[in-house]
């Protein structure tokens, strides 16, 4: 096995990296703090990430992106993240639509892929979840009675959506959203959810409350209601009844990519407390050389390496094994998410009282760090369906 990264690899991720701490690190802290919301959208630096390349790294060079594959986009969104990780959502829920985009009818795939990589300010989002469903949608548990409500009605050769979906990452500031609604409200959800396509400025659509989050804060999650919105036919993605397969190269590159950001997050724990750690003198000596900040300090590194080798290897397997093992992902994210919210806590005790002052770095991490044990789906979930793959035989650890 071979983990030499590229000379494009090792220049994107310079790049990243650059951009997070010239650009991203210095501002976050301030605005992760302020109250409007609309205040807080850091647009400043979506653009600039337009103007290096990076919001549409893994889009096809013919429209003007990079045509970076997933192993390269982690290696971005762990840089990003370590400048911020709400900054790094935004970017990476933009990404996820490379892999779907190719799916629908040429011109409409020309038409999105064109003006996404060309408009500096165009994010996307995917809209799945709902006041009654959100563990339910993960496909752990599947029936008809599921409280996923929003529907998707013929009319003509288009649709007309009605519903609700909230926590919808980048929801009040996307220019194009994947929307899951039923088709079939007697089928499961496998069988009877279908992906639409919707732009921003359709009739019927309308952005609801505007979520205020711990965490994350400066990537916006919001409500999104459908009010007889219609979509035209060759907006649905795939088929009707697709979304579980849209879902799985939506979350293929998904997951690593979301592992990838947690462990950018946890890295700048880690990177801000083992510099603290030098620095700050008690005992009569540094506080690392005390043996309790020193094993702490081993177990973050540890955890951030097994954490970034899982995302390297769940990567390569999305670019070059078809099918892959999707249990790869889940593992990922969960390991990852659980490494960067240990190193946050573990880095709040290395600052000692400075780790709960909002004037040092390490209460962001924390509350930056938690958001990733139940978005992407929730840790446990997550690791029910991983057993349960297991216990069908659909995986195996040789
Ligand atoms: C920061 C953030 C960003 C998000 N972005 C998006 C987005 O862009 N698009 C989108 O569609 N959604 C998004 N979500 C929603 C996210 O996917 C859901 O919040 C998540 O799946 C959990 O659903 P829930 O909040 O309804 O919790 P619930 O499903 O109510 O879960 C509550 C608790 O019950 C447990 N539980 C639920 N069902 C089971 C079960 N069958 N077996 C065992 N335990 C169970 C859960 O693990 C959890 O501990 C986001 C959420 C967050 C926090």
């Amino acid at each position: 096995m071979d983990f030499t990264l590229t000379d494009t690899q090792k220049a994107i991720q310079k790049m990243a990296r650059d951009f997070a701490v010239q650009e991203i690190e210095p501002v976050a802290a301030e605005r992760d703090r302020l109250v409007n919301w609309e205040e807080r959208m850091p647009w400043d630096l979506v653009e600039k990430a337009s103007a290096l390349g990076l919001r549409q790294l893994p889009y096809p060079e013919k429209y003007g992106g990079a045509g970076a594959d997933v192993l390269t986009c982690c290696i971005a969104g762990e840089e990003l993240a370590a400048g911020d990780l709400g900054f790094a959502v935004n970017i990476d829920q933009t990404w996820k639509l490379a892999h779907i985009l190719d799916k629908v009818e040429p011109a409409v795939r020309d038409l999105w892929l064109e003006r996404l990589c060309r408009e500096p300010r165009f994010l996307t989002a995917i809209a799945l979840t709902e006041p009654g469903a959100g563990s339910d949608h993960q496909g752990l548990f599947d029936d008809p009675s599921i409280q996923l409500n929003t529907r998707a009605e013929r009319k003509g050769s288009g649709w007309v959506i009605n519903g609700l979906k909230h926590y919808i990452s980048n929801g009040p500031v996307a220019a194009l959203y994947v929307v899951a609604a039923r088709t079939d409200m007697r089928k499961s959800l496998r069988e009877g959810l279908t992906g639409f396509l919707v732009p921003r400025d359709t009739p019927g659509f309308s952005i609801g409350m505007v979520h205020e989050k711990i965490g994350q804060r400066l990537s916006m999650n919001s409500e999104l209601l459908f009010e007889n919105m219609e979509v035209p036919g060759d907006h649905l993605i795939l088929g009707e009844g697709k979304m579980w397969e849209i879902r799985g190269r939506l979350l293929s590159s998904g997951k690593p990519e979301a592992a990838a950001n947690c462990v950018g997050v946890g890295r700048a724990a880690f990177e801000k407390a083992l510099a603290h750690s030098r620095e700050r003198v008690q005992g009569g000596k540094p506080i690392a050389e005390h043996q309790a900040v020193a094993s702490m300090l081993a177990d973050m590194a540890i955890g951030l390496e097994t954490a970034r080798t899982m995302v390297y290897r769940t990567a390569w397997a999305v670019d070059h094994q078809e099918p892959y093992d999707f249990t790869l992902g889940w593992k990922a994210k969960i390991f990852a998410s659980e490494v960067a919210f240990e190193c946050a806590r573990k880095g709040v005790e290395i600052f000692g009282g400075a780790g709960i002052m909002q004037e040092a770095p390490m209460e962001k991490y924390l509350r930056d760090a938690s958001t990733f044990l139940h978005s992407d789906g929730t840790n446990q979930v997550l690791r029910l369906r991983t057993a349960k793959a297991y216990l069908e035989n659909r995986v195996s650890v040789f």
